[in-house]
């Protein structure tokens, strides 16, 4: 697969989503890093996302819920390079209604190469890295050059 960059601007888009179990602990996160939250922009699934700005008074984008259709739009949104980061906690010891659409969501994450953190510790390495407020060029697939290639 050929690769291009794409710049991320100073301003992350940054995805955020817990899974039922995982919701007080993402609360719980998001209130530690409120200021530097402040700063980005921020997407959540539905029900994940008005937890969020009704606890912090945040501005959250949201997008469905989860089950509903969320993770997908979540997805269509990272292919298309408009988040930047995902704070992704899904729960490693319960199964969802949905858990093909986080398999998908975990799949495009790693195809557009967008930073992922799926539990506390990754999240706070994240958040503590000088990149967040910075301009960066991350690699990401070369799409004109890929459907050139299959187009023959
Ligand atoms: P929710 O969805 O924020 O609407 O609960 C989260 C998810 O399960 O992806």
């Amino acid at each position: 697969m050929h690769a291009t960059t794409r710049t991320m601007v100073k301003a992350k888009h940054i995805a955020l989503v817990a899974h039922d179990n995982c919701k007080q602990q993402l609360l719980r996160w998001v209130m530690e890093h409120k200021e530097k939250l402040a700063g980005h922009i921020l997407y959540a699934t539905g029900t994940t996302g008005h937890m969020i700005a009704k606890a912090s008074g945040l501005e959250v984008n949201c997008l469905l819920s989860g089950p509903m259709g969320g993770d997908q739009q979540l997805g269509a949104q990272i292919s298309e390079g408009n988040i930047d980061m995902m704070i992704f906690f899904w729960d490693p010891l319960n199964a969802v209604p949905h858990d093909p659409d986080v398999k998908a969501l975990l799949r495009i994450s790693a195809v557009w190469n967008i930073p992922v953190a799926t539990n506390r510790a990754s999240a706070n390495f994240m958040i503590s890295s000088p990149m967040l407020d910075e301009e960066v060029e991350i690699e990401i697939p070369d799409y004109d050059a890929y459907i050139k290639e299959r187009l023959g």
